[in-house]
């Protein structure tokens, strides 16, 4: 029996789960927010109950240390030695990494090399890492890639029709996201179907704030709707997703805009919250549209026409579609964006029934039995697959 530290450092955050291995059961879960100010969140959970403190946390490094600090005194580890591994998510991998690895001197210095291309998450990865190393010297850090799963995608999905000289020299191209999530699922949904995963084509919808699709043939991604960054694909929380890029240059030219500020404006200002004007949430958008708000209406119904087209483009692209999982925030609790989906897609053959389809948060076959693809609830797990590719990679004996 061992104790894994699953770790997702952010730009002002730090959220934490401990494993124990191999029953993957979680001992404890929490998380550092606002970091940098005086009144910054520490949560943790104790015997099953949120325990809350405001405190001052300047940086990654108190976090880390406070975090340490209350594993031994709620008595949830008795020595910080107990911790056999930790493993650190990580956005942007790149070319370089297909796979999980160990951390050393080379993923580091490769990881920080992709800082242009993860300008937001990777600089706050590192100084996870580099914090959780000081505290934590001789058991083995283990770094996994939300891109990792990707790295299958054939070269008619990942490149972008552009100079390719853009793409030798830059390596612009697509990257995706979630990969980690999207695998999962898939993994899980072919267990849930009781099928080997090499015999299916599967759909995966991650629908949270940020939102991605992926096509997983045989048990590999072949596409994926994210694209160098997080803001190609289907209209988001905050991103608009897909669009003529000439939107740019026509909004500078009226408005006077920076590239710089009409990315942001793509990555913050857009998708539901732009079109709605009201929230980058779903339920609250959900709530207004009961209310009657058009706008909120149309916020929602771009998101889900274009996960029905990625849908529609997989299918083409597979040869067919067996099974199609909702996962992530909006995927796990919202029917409505599910029924508007399976909807759009009538044609393909698929069905849910209604009932199934209240379901939230937990594992399930929305489907009907005559639907010719399965549907999928499937809450998703990021955190557990670190944890296993901590076990997997760094060879710990269970
Ligand atoms: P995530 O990024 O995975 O945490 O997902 C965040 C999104 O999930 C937000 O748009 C939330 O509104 C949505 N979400 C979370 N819980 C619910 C719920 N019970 N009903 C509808 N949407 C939800």
């Amino acid at each position: 029996m061992k104790k894994i530290m699953s770790v997702n450092a952010g730009s002002s955050s730090l959220k934490f789960k401990l494993f124990e291995m191999p029953s993957e059961k979680v001992i404890t879960e929490g998380n550092v927010e606002r970091i940098g100010l005086n009144d910054a969140y520490f949560t943790i959970k104790v015997n099953g109950e949120k325990q809350k403190e405001v405190l001052p946390i300047p940086t990654h490094k108190e976090a880390v240390a406070k975090l340490l600090k209350e594993l031994l005194a709620k008595g949830i580890v008795k020595d910080i030695k107990e911790i056999s591994g930790v493993g650190h998510r990580i956005v942007q991998g790149g070319w370089y990494f297909s796979d999980s690895c160990l951390v050393n001197d080379d993923t580091i210095a490769k990881i920080e090399e992709l800082c242009p291309l993860g300008p937001l998450h990777n600089p706050a990865h590192l100084i996870g890492i580099r914090e959780f190393m000081k505290v934590l010297p001789d058991v083995p850090h283990v770094v996994v890639f939300d891109t990792a799963f990707h790295q299958t995608m054939p070269e008619t999905s990942f490149m972008y029709a552009i100079p390719y000289d853009w793409y030798e020299t830059y390596k612009v191209r697509k990257y995706g996201a979630h990969g980690t999530s999207h695998k999962y699922v898939a993994l899980r949904c072919a267990e849930m179907l009781g099928k080997d995963i090499k015999d299916l084509n599967i759909v995966t919808c991650h629908l949270g704030n940020g939102a991605s699709i992926s096509a997983v043939k045989g048990g590999k991604c072949i596409d994926t709707s994210m694209g160098l960054t997080p803001l190609e694909g289907i209209p988001m929380g905050t991103r608009s997703g897909n669009l003529d890029p000439t939107v740019l240059s026509f909004m500078a030219s009226k408005k006077g805009y920076t590239l710089e500020e009409l990315i942001t404006i793509l990555n913050k200002k857009s998708g539901y919250l732009g079109v709605s004007g009201i929230s980058n949430d779903s339920r609250d958008l959900e709530e207004a549209v009961s209310q009657g708000n058009e706008r909120a209406r149309l916020a929602l119904d771009l998101q889900y026409k274009r996960i029905a087209d990625y849908i529609g483009s997989y299918y083409v692209l597979m040869g067919g579609i067996d099974a199609i999982v909702f996962t992530a925030g909006i995927g796990e609790n919202s029917p409505r964006c599910r029924r508007s989906v399976i909807d759009r897609i009538q044609v393909l053959g698929a069905k849910i029934d209604p009932e199934m389809n209240k379901l939230r948060g937990k594992e399930a076959i929305l489907s009907t039995e005559d639907s010719k693809i399965k549907v999928l609830l499937i809450p998703t797990e990021e955190e557990l697959m670190i944890a296993r590719d901590v076990v997997r990679v760094a060879k710990i004996e269970l």
